[in-house]
C-alpha cells in the first residue's frame, strides 16, 4: 500500500454526490427536453404551413371564377382591381398571372417573398386560370398566389411560445423536484451519516435524525449504515475484550511484581539473618557493628562486644541427637535476646558461637551484661518435652573499644581471646579483656 492510498479523502467545496449526479442528469434531460421542444414546434408550423396552403386552394376557388372572366376578355382593368383585392387578403402577399402561351407577366400585385419560384420554402399556391365557355374549357391564364413563412409564424406565434414557456416551466420544475430529492434521498442522508462518522472520537453506531432513517429505509444506504454499525460492533467488542486482557495482564503482572518483591525481601532476610534463629546473622552483624563503631567514634561514647560460644556442645548433640542441638541453639538465642536491651544487637556468629554488641556500655557494664547472660542460661536449662532438663552453659569473652583500635577486628579479636581463656580455665564464665592475657 503507498502513502497516497492512505490519504484521507477530502471533499471538494461545493460538490456533492447529489449535485453531481443531478448536474449529469439534468445535462442529458435538458438536452432530451430541448429536441422535444424542437420537434414540437416544428410540427406546429409544418401544420400552420399545410393549413395555409389548403387556404390559398381556398382562395383559388373563390377568385378563379372572377379571375378567368376577366383574363378571357382581357380587361386589364378588372385583373388590376380583381388582383389587389386578393392581396388585401392577410395571408396573400402577392399575386403574379402569366400567359399560359408565352409565360408573360400579365400582372403582379404586391411583392413576393424572395424565394418566390421554389413552391415548397415559399408557399406558393400555382393554378391554371379556366374560362368554361360551354363548348370547351380553355386556359386562360396562370395564376400565383404568394403567402409567406411570416404568416405561419404569425399564426403560431402564441402557439410555439406557449409550447417554450411550458417547456421551460417543465425544466424548472423538474429541476427542481430533482435536486429535492436527490438531496432528500441521496445527499442529506449522506452528508448526516459523513457527519456522524467523523464528528465521533470513538467508534460509535451511527445516529440519523427520524427523516433520514425514512428516506433510506429499503435502500443502499440503510445496508451501508448497518454495515457501518456491525463494524463498530466488532470494533467495540474487539476494544472490550483487548481491554480484559489488558486489565488480566495488569493484574498478572501487579501479582508477579508482589511475589517478586515478596521472594526479594525473603531473600534478603534469608541474607542477613539466621535461618535457625532468627537472629542476625554473620555478615548483618558486621555491617550493624561497622557502622556503631564508626558512630561510636565520632561520638566518643564507648562500646563493648560479647562472643559467646556454648560449652561442649558436641556432647548435647551426640546425647540427645542434632534435633535436640537445633534446640538448644534456638534456647540460647531466645535468652541472649530477652536478657539484653532493645538498642543490643545479637547475632549468631556460626555454629555454637553468639555475638552482642553493647553500644554504650564500657568495660565493666559490658562484663556484667556478660555474666547475666551466662547465669541465665545456668539458671534457665533446656527442658525437653518429656521434661527432661539439657544443662547448657556458656563462656563469654568481653572486649571494649579502645583508643588504638582500628576497627571490629581489634575488639573481636580481644573478645575471642577472653572467650578462649574463658574455655581454657574451665567453661561457663566470663572473662574481660582487662583479665585475659592479651591486653590492648
Ligand atoms: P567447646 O566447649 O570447646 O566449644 O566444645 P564444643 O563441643 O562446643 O566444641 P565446638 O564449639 O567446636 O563444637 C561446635 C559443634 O556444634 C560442632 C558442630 O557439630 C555443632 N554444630 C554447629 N552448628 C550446628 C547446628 O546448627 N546444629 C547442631 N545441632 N549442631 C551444630
Ligand atoms: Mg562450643
Amino acid at each position: 500500500m503507498t502513502e497516497s492510498d492512505l490519504a484521507p479523502a477530502r471533499l471538494v467545496p461545493g460538490e456533492t454526490v447529489a449535485r453531481r449526479f443531478f448536474r449529469r442528469a439534468f445535462a442529458r434531460f435538458i438536452a432530451f427536453a430541448v429536441l422535444l421542444t424542437l420537434i414540437l414546434v416544428g410540427e406546429t408550423l409544418w401544420l400552420a404551413r399545410e393549413n395555409l396552403k389548403g387556404e390559398l386552394a381556398i382562395y383559388q376557388r373563390t377568385f378563379e371564377k372572377a379571375l378567368a372572366s376577366a383574363l378571357w376578355s382581357m380587361d386589364r382593368e378588372k385583373i388590376e382591381s380583381l388582383a389587389n383585392g386578393i392581396i388585401e387578403i392577410p395571408d396573400i402577399k402577392a399575386v403574379r398571372i402569366y400567359d399560359p402561351v408565352d409565360g408573360r407577366l400579365i400582372i403582379q400585385a404586391g411583392m413576393p417573398p424572395k424565394a418566390g419560384d421554389n413552391t415548397r420554402a415559399a408557399l406558393l399556391h400555382r393554378f391554371d386560370v379556366v374560362q368554361d365557355e360551354g363548348f370547351g374549357r380553355e386556359v386562360v391564364g396562370v395564376a400565383e398566389f404568394h403567402s409567406s413563412f411570416g404568416q405561419v409564424m404569425h399564426r403560431t406565434q402564441g402557439q410555439v411560445v406557449l409550447i417554450v414557456v411550458l417547456a421551460t416551466l417543465k425544466t424548472l420544475a423538474f429541476w427542481w423536484i430533482f435536486l429535492a430529492v436527490g438531496r432528500r434521498v441521496l445527499g442529506g442522508p449522506l452528508t448526516e451519516m459523513t457527519r456522524s462518522i467523523s464528528g465521533s472520537s470513538s467508534a460509535q453506531p451511527l445516529t440519523l435524525s427520524p427523516d433520514t432513517e425514512k428516506a433510506i429505509d429499503g435502500t443502499e444506504l440503510a445496508l451501508l449504515r448497518g454495515a457501518y454499525d456491525e463494524m463498530v460492533e466488532r470494533i467495540r467488542s474487539a476494544q472490550s475484550e483487548l481491554e480484559q486482557m489488558n486489565q488480566e495482564l495488569e493484574q498478572r503482572v501487579r501479582e508477579r511484581t508482589r511475589e517478586l518483591r515478596e521472594a526479594n525481601l525473603k531473600l534478603e532476610r534469608l541474607a542477613h539473618t539466621d535461618s535457625l534463629t532468627g537472629l542476625a546473622n554473620r555478615r548483618q552483624f558486621i555491617a550493624l557493628a561497622q557502622t556503631e563503631i564508626a558512630r561510636a567514634r565520632r561520638s566518643g561514647r564507648p562500646v563493648s562486644l560479647v562472643v559467646c560460644d556454648i560449652d561442649l556442645f558436641k556432647q548435647i548433640n551426640d546425647g540427645f541427637g542434632h534435633a535436640t542441638g537445633d534446640k538448644a541453639i534456638r534456647h540460647v538465642a531466645e535468652r541472649l535476646v530477652e536478657t539484653v536491651r532493645m538498642v543490643d544487637m545479637v547475632a549468631r556468629f556460626g555454629g555454637d558461637e553468639f555475638v552482642v554488641l553493647l553500644p554504650d556500655l564500657r568495660q565493666e557494664e559490658a562484663r556484667l551484661v556478660a555474666e547475666r547472660l551466662r547465669e541465665c542460661l545456668v539458671s534457665n536449662p533446656l527442658v525437653l518435652e518429656d521434661g527432661q532438663p539439657v544443662p547448657i552453659t556458656l563462656s563469654l569473652g568481653v572486649a571494649t573499644l579502645q583508643e588504638g583500635d582500628k576497627g571490629l577486628e581489634d575488639l573481636f579479636h580481644r573478645a575471642d581471646i577472653g572467650l578462649y581463656e574463658a574455655k581454657g580455665s574451665g567453661r561457663n564464665r566470663v572473662i574481660d579483656q582487662s583479665q585475659s592475657s592479651c591486653r590492648g
